[in-house]
């Protein structure tokens, strides 16, 4: 029962970086909840670092999430933007204060060190399989991807700098391929 080897390992795994993440969260009287999102929220792009795509990314309910948001927001580690072009659009962005705290939780501690004693093969391979466990898990639970963006099939790279989107009609910089995105559809 392979399946059931897996479930239990990554649940172990998601266990141990919760554990790690309530930790250091305790701190700030954050709950691994709360990092989690403020995670997402700075690794995703503008048309993921909305209140829907917190709510997608992490399989909550809108209230749970309202009240996760409004504690980073309260706390000061995130911030709301309305979008310049369409003011009904609420972006929700990352302050100092919140890249601060991320850069002392993520990636855990833990997983740096459990990684350094890995051959740099061995974590290629083992992220290329989770990949694509993860991709075949939100495909049968009909999930969006949230894929990095330079891995889409609407990314069209115009020059060494500039990219396009062809679903949103929209200039990508380098900076945008590289966060995730709520539109994304693999290669
Ligand atoms: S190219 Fe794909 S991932 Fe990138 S912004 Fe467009 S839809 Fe999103």
């Amino acid at each position: 029962m392979n399946a059931l080897l897996l479930h239990e390992y990554i649940e172990r795994i998601s266990r141990l970086f919760d554990s790690e993440i309530r930790w250091v969260g305790a701190e700030h009287n954050l709950q691994p909840i709360q990092l989690n999102a403020l995670h997402f929220l700075n690794r995703s792009n503008r048309y993921s670092n909305t209140v829907q795509g917190v709510t997608e990314y992490l399989g909550l309910t809108k209230g749970t999430v309202s009240q996760t948001l409004a504690t980073l927001e309260s706390k000061g580690f995130i911030k709301k933007n309305a979008d310049k072009k369409d003011g009904r659009v609420v972006h929700l962005n990352v302050t100092r204060a919140g890249q601060k705290l991320l850069e002392k939780t993520m990636p855990s501690p833990a997983a740096q060190r459990a990684c350094a004693g890995m051959q740099e093969k061995e974590q290629t391979q083992l992220i290329e399989n989770l990949k694509q466990f993860l991709t075949a898990m939100q495909k049968i639970n009909g999930m969006n991807a949230f894929g990095i963006c330079k891995t889409c099939r609407y990314n069209q790279k115009i020059t060494e700098n500039k990219f396009f989107c062809g679903l949103t009609q929209e200039n990508l910089n380098p900076k945008d391929t590289e966060l995730l995105c709520r539109e994304h559809i693999p290669l």
